[in-house]
């Protein structure tokens, strides 16, 4: 059977950031993602990259030039707005590059075209993992093949296959859903659209529901359309027939303003939802010889601090280096990269579920403007 020293299950950002942070330093792992190949699925989404986190990460990687390179420019700016249209806060891109904003499929070509041939394996759907002991594991694929490995990483997002090595846990609802659709060629086509958004991030807020926006790369509109509903729901709404769901959809924003309830009426192509999860803030697990997560596989958390993408990139960086800094101490090195790791994931998680309470709170968007008022006013 095959032995790979080191296997990364799951190439999303944070198993390719690992994986090209071992490369900078000589190290060789493979990574097995499940997809097709590269180009199989688009990777839509514009991602905000932190100083603190994804940035650090980018740096470490050696990525960071090719990444300012690829920046959405006045992809900073913001407006808060509450159900009736009304603009309850608005920032220009000021241009100081604090949180720039860049394509996810940019920013996930950047980082694969940075590792050496072969270092992805496409096709390879990890189906179940076992501990052999003496910190060994042996990975079953979805073709029936398998491999060993002296160090299995779950790199593998939501629904980890490499997490029940070492966690009971998986993910909760958290209680909202989102429904996600485009306006495409906004400017030409959805002109009032495209001003009502503006340059960068959205939001119209209100009775605990509401829309989150941005404007991405391409000049579409991507929205989510962010409700506060039972599981259940989306499962009620037949998401086949584009007309039957935005009808069902704008059924909940009775009342608001035309402008906003134009977003979904309008919307070109299919509508497609997605209920939010979330692994508890204070997620994590005993140290457990030749295994451990990164990314969303040990701390799935909801979207609203905008940090899951941001710590995958610090987790796979931090990782990384830590197994480059105890060569042949592999215990050693993931001791030191899981005391960073878990105090810095709950304190996040805790200020994700914070962020669901404030943009869904029954006087939003009032605590949403609040918040952004305070990062404004915080020394940098
Ligand atoms: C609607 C929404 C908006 C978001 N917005 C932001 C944002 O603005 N900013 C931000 O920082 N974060 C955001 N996030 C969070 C961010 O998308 C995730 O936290 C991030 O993608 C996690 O990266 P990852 O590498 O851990 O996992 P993933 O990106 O999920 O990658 C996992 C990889 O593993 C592969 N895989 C899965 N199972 C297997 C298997 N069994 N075998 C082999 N391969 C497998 C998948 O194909 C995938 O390539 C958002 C999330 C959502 C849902």
């Amino acid at each position: 059977m095959e032995h790979r020293p080191i296997a990364v299950i799951g190439g999303g950002l944070g198993g390719l950031a690992l994986a090209r942070v071992l490369h900078v330093h000589g190290i060789d792992a493979r990574v097995f993602d499940l997809e097709p190949s590269a180009s199989a699925r688009t990777q839509g989404g514009m991602l905000d990259i932190h100083e603190e986190t994804g940035q650090a990460a980018l740096r470490e990687a050696r990525l960071y030039e090719g990444f300012r390179a690829k920046v959405h420019p006045g992809g900073q700016a913001l407006r808060v707005l509450d159900r009736y249209a009304h603009v309850v806060r608005e920032e220009p891109d000021d241009g100081d590059g604090g949180r720039p904003e860049i394509d996810r499929g940019d920013l996930r070509d950047l980082l694969l075209s940075s590792l050496p041939e072969g270092a992805v394996r496409w096709n390879a759907k990890a189906v179940s993992c076992r501990a052999l002991g003496d910190g060994r594991h042996e990975v079953v694929l979805a073709d029936g093949t398998a491999f060993t490995t002296g160090l299995l990483i779950g790199a593998d997002g939501a629904w980890s296959r490499v997490r029940p090595l070492l966690s009971a846990r998986t993910p909760d609802y958290t209680g909202v859903s989102f429904v996600e659709l485009d306006l495409h060629d906004a400017d030409a086509r959805h002109p009032d659209s495209a001003r009502l958004i503006g340059g960068g991030m959205f939001f119209a807020l209100g009775e605990e529901k509401g829309f989150l926006a941005h404007r991405e790369t391409d000049g579409s509109l991507h929205v989510y359309v962010a409700l506060r509903t039972p599981e259940a729901w989306l499962g009620t709404v037949d998401f086949t027939d584009a007309g039957a769901a935005k009808a069902a959809l704008l059924r909940h924003f009775d009342g608001w303003d035309p402008a906003l309830r134009r977003l979904v009426a309008d919307a070109d192509g299919p509508l497609v939802p997605r209920r939010i999860h979330a692994l508890p803030v204070q997620h994590r697990w005993p140290r457990t010889p030749g295994v451990t997560l990164l990314g969303d596989a040990a701390h799935l958390m909801s979207p609203f601090a905008g940090e899951g993408a941001n710590l995958a990139l610090a987790d796979g960086a931090d990782l990384g280096r830590c197994l480059a800094g105890h060569p042949g101490d592999t215990e050693a090195a993931l001791t030191a990269y899981e005391q960073i790791l878990f105090p810095r994931s709950e304190e996040t998680a805790r200020q994700s579920a914070e962020g669901l309470e404030t943009i869904f709170a029954p006087d939003a968007p009032q605590p949403l403007a609040d918040m952004f008022a305070r990062f404004d006013a915080a020394p940098r």
